[in-house]
């Protein structure tokens, strides 16, 4: 609201503070231009005295703007498109000053004109303005301390980090079986801080327009080989099958920032197996298109973990957005991870998608443009040497439902991925790997979902034992769910 609405609108109590408080000057007046008030701003900055100004003709303090009609009466100015104009003011010693004013007129309750002059002198404006200025560059100033704060902080933190990490891979030789799982965890927790810091690092640089793309010629199929070997561990850990599927036509060497991509699928490959407690991982590289001096490569990361639902979609590409926070409990995490991830594809002129059905698995899709290297020829599979954990594909989506149909109860298959976690439970319950435990108890109940209740209440009842670490009773109860399952599926177990 301004100040005319607020005159018009309000109480006369509050219309006297208003005029008396305001750094604009007001002056009002009647149907023949006489001035019969004005605000405190308007005497102190025209110089008159309040009993002096009272009768004057508005058109000699405002200059040049005012004209008087047929009847003796005043005729306003036209406003600009913003409702006001400028115009000069004069001081009682004749002196002037350039103004920004709004004139308007109404009628008040007793069917009189009432007109009102609103004046801001110019120089205020630009004083505010330039004021806004240096607010502006005062608040740059402050982003750039922030980042460079930011960027020197974890800088610091990595450096003893890495002698903790380093230090605890060598101790780690040669030392009996329980300080090793105490070390690991020491290690394990090195290694989630790390992850932290760097996550921080890179939002922080990719916020403020550091993050600078290093593109370099790269071998793909050896780049690829390494991504996989950064996941493969965990897959076979948590008893998942990876599928690897990559276009024969893909050229085996591009110019691109290794680091960059990597962080992406890397991003999307641990998240995959992290949401994912039975069956596949996929990742699918595709060549989508190609010109003389760029390639368009299309890349697919699929699981069939927990999925994500319609809602908490939206929130995924959002900084420090975890879909809910007995996720983060559960897995761990900032929320970062996505975030970074987005931001680094459209650097590399590409978007990235999600479909996902909560309960059935996620994909995770982008595409990315790169140029092309000066060496040609087409990807070289020998370069890929994970070929025995590594299940391939041709691409085919009906390889690919087939693939992620092998959760089915009652199928072959099914009963073999019961099969192994059970197994797999039974060992890491006798190693006292509470954590590891957990997770298998978890897939085998995934696996028999809906089938038995006093099946399905003995395997809560393991979980929960498990969390207490309360080893005989998890193992009592895994006798249980042995012979409850033999039953069900005819199988010895
Ligand atoms: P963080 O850096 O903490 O891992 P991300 O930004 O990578 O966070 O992921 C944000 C959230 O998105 C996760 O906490 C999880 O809830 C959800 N999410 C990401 N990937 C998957 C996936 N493959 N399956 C299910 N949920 C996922």
């Amino acid at each position: 609201m301004n100040m005319y609405e607020g005159l018009r609108s309000c109480s006369k109590r509050y219309c006297k503070l208003l005029l008396e408080v305001t750094d604009e000057i007001i002056i009002i007046f009647d149907i023949r231009g006489n001035v019969v008030n004005c605000n405190r701003a308007a005497i102190d900055k025209l110089g008159y005295k309040a009993n002096d100004i009272t009768g004057m003709y508005v058109g000699d303090i405002v200059s040049d703007l005012f004209s008087v009609n047929m009847y003796g009466n005043v005729v306003l100015p036209k406003m600009d498109e913003s409702g006001r104009i400028m115009g000069v003011m004069y001081r009682s010693n004749m002196t002037c000053f350039d103004v920004y004013a709004s004139i308007k007129s109404w009628t008040d309750e007793q069917g009189d004109f009432v007109g009102i002059v609103c004046a801001t002198e110019t120089v205020m404006l630009k004083s505010a303005e330039k004021q806004l200025n240096i607010a502006k560059e005062e608040q740059k100033k402050t982003e750039q301390i922030r980042t460079e704060f930011v960027a020197n902080v974890t800088h610091e933190l990595r450096t003893p980090l890495n002698g903790i990490i380093g230090h605890v891979k060598e101790i780690k030789e040669g030392i009996d079986s329980e300080r090793l799982k105490t070390i690991g965890i020491i290690e394990k927790c090195a290694d989630d801080m790390m992850k932290l810091i760097n996550n921080i690092l890179d939002f922080s640089k990719l916020e403020a327009g550091k993050y600078l793309l290093d593109e370099q010629e790269c071998q793909f199929s050896k780049f690829i080989d390494h991504i996989v070997a950064t996941h493969i561990k965990n897959i076979d850990e948590k008893g998942l099958k990876l599928v690897l599927n990559v276009d024969e036509n893909i050229p085996e060497y591009i110019l691109c920032d290794e680091l960059a991509l990597g962080r992406i699928l890397n991003n999307l490959m641990s998240n995959a197996v992290k949401f994912t407690s039975v069956g596949n991982i996929m990742l699918q590289i595709t060549k989508a298109s190609e010109t003389e001096d760029y390639v368009e490569l299309f890349f697919m990361v699929i699981d069939s973990g927990i999925g994500i639902s319609d809602e908490e979609k939206t929130k995924l590409f959002k900084e420090f957005s975890q879909v809910d926070a007995s996720v983060t409990r559960k897995y761990g995490g900032t929320g970062l991870g996505l975030a970074i991830t987005k931001q680094l594809v459209e650097m590399m002129n590409g978007q990235i998608f999600v479909e996902s059905t909560k309960g059935e698995g996620s994909t995770f899709s982008f595409n990315v443009v790169l140029k092309k290297s000066e060496k040609t020829g087409k990807i070289d599979e020998n370069n890929f040497t994970f070929s025995d954990s590594v299940s391939r594909t041709s691409g085919d989506t009906e390889d690919i439902d087939e693939l992620f149909a092998v959760n089915k109860f009652g199928t072959s298959e099914n009963f073999e991925e019961i099969r192994k976690n059970i197994d797999k439970l039974a060992i890491t319950i006798e190693m006292n790997n509470f954590e590891k435990a957990e997770m298998f108890a978890s897939n085998i109940k995934e696996l028999v979902i809906g089938q038995d209740e006093e099946l399905d209440k003995s395997l809560f009842r393991i979980v929960l034992m498990l969390r207490r670490e309360n080893y005989e009773k998890s193992a009592e109860l895994l006798g249980t769910v042995k012979s409850k399952l033999s039953e069900i599926t005819g199988m010895m177990l």
